[in-house]
């Protein structure tokens, strides 16, 4: 805490996987030695720079970019861009560690890292977006590349963003590398990218059912979030047969009783990703109720999916969803739990999977991005949706081994801290102290 004055997001990611860790450690004294804890939680490299542009009339704004290379033990460091104007040290911190542990999980040969600037994107001209993006790039160029550091997009920074950027570090480098996952189809992005990480949490959400001896068919769903990942998870959820019952935004949820139905999905997409529109928009054109000002979680389900942002399902949320009786709760988003609610869920026996477990979909496919591009091909749909699923199915696996009870029950938190760590410290301990 010295040493991260002020960066609560981190100490509560560091927390959480410390606690999980400690008692494997102690059984395993090898991953106590040569300073293998205090080197993870130190990340390699943080670089923090000035973003200057000029807004449509003529102002000049500066806002402040981050690029957090936390660990390249196990390959080059990946993670997204997030542009919000929450972003600080801390969260892209907490974002990087995490993405360390859930890139290892996903298998691929990829490091942890994640980067961003508290820039708002909202209400912000196309050609401001554009003249930001190409800013933020005039300095991150320098510190990235296909074998060094692969962004990709997260919140705030979607095909549009990603492609503005991939472009500046085209022109910037002379090359045409694969330096950004999530890029368009038409230069070199790989299909189901957008759709990947939603369609992986209920990929994960359905093993974890299938598990206990159940699924999903006949469920009722919460998701969080209108974004990329929550519409692709109520997508997906649908297709298994479950009725999703809300959608939201930072300023309110809508509920729908009768469910989402394809239709009405492509409608909110519509207002979300074309005219960058919001909830209560979509609420109000179907006469739908929409809840300002409250976040989903009041609603009775079966399953919740928390898609938004960190934090953003507290201890009261958890003890609401448990009085309704839910029985599973799968992350879209990074941490949006707090510590407080996963406390309660596992109390109450709530099948909890963390985010670095069930949300390692997204990264898997950029990852499966990176192999294409590297062999300039294109893999079909059914390509990388088989391998998708086999890698959630992977990762399932490795958090039964890790995290199987003495009771039978399953921790998803230790097995996911402990699967991905296992990966990272092997590598770390082969490659010596650096
Ligand atoms: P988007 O920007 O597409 O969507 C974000 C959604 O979350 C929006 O509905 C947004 O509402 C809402 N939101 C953002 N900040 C807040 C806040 N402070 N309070 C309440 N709601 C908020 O992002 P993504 O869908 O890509 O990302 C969502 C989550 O999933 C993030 O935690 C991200 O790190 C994680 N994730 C994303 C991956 C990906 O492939 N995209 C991969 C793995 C994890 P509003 O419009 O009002 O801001």
């Amino acid at each position: 805490a010295n040493r991260n004055p002020a960066q609560p997001e981190y100490l509560q990611a560091v927390t959480e996987v410390v606690d999980s860790l400690w008692p494997f450690i102690q059984l395993h004294p090898r991953y106590a030695e040569h300073g293998l804890l205090d080197r993870l939680i130190e990340a390699e490299r943080t670089l923090i720079f000035r973003v200057a542009w000029v807004d449509d009339h003529g102002e000049v704004r500066v806002n402040r970019g981050y690029r957090v290379q936390h660990s390249s033990a196990i390959g080059p460091y990946k993670g997204g861009i997030r542009f919000h104007p929450s972003v600080d040290l801390s969260v892209l911190k907490f974002l990087a560690f995490e993405q360390t542990l859930k890139n290892a999980l996903t298998t691929l040969p990829m490091g942890g890292a994640k980067g961003g600037a508290d820039f708002d994107p909202k209400g912000r001209s196309p050609g401001e977006v554009m003249r930001f993006c190409q800013a933020f790039m005039t300095e991150l160029h320098r510190h990235v590349g296909a074998d060094t550091d692969i962004p990709a997009g997260d919140i705030g920074v979607g095909a549009r963003e990603v492609g503005y950027m991939a472009g500046m570090m085209k022109k910037l480098s002379n090359r045409a590398d694969c330096v950004f996952t999530g890029k368009g189809l038409s230069f070199g992005g790989s299909v189901m990218r957008p759709e990947a990480t939603g369609y992986g949490t209920v990929y994960f959400t359905e093993e974890m059912l299938r598990h206990a001896g159940r699924s999903l068919e006949g469920l009722r769903v919460a998701v969080s979030g209108s974004g990329n990942v929550a519409q692709f998870a109520i997508e997906k959820a649908m297709a298994f047969g479950a009725k999703v019952l809300t959608a939201s935004d930072s300023a309110g949820t809508v509920i729908d009783p009768d469910g989402f139905t394809p239709d009405k999905l492509a409608f909110l997409q519509e207002i979300k990703n074309r005219h960058y529109g919001r909830v209560s928009d979509y609420a109000q054109k179907l006469g739908l109720e929409y809840a300002p000002g409250l976040r989903p979680w009041h609603v009775p389900v079966d399953v919740a999916m928390p898609c938004a942002t960190q934090n953003e399902l507290d201890g009261q949320d958890a003890a609401q969803l448990v009085a309704n009786g839910v029985r599973c709760v799968a992350e879209g988003a990074n941490m949006p739990s707090t510590a407080a609610a996963v406390r309660i869920f596992v109390e109450h026996g709530v099948m909890y999977a963390p985010g670095k477990a069930s949300n390692a979909g997204g990264v898997a496919t950029s990852g499966l991005e990176m192999s294409q591009n590297a062999m300039r091909l294109s893999w079909t749909r059914d390509e990388v949706d088989a391998r998708l699923l086999q890698i959630m199915r992977g990762i399932h696996t490795d958090c039964l081994r890790y995290g199987r009870r003495d009771d039978g029950s399953v921790s998803y938190v230790d097995g996911a801290n402990i699967a991905g760590f296992v990966k990272v410290a092997d590598a770390m301990l082969a490659q010596g102290v650096i």
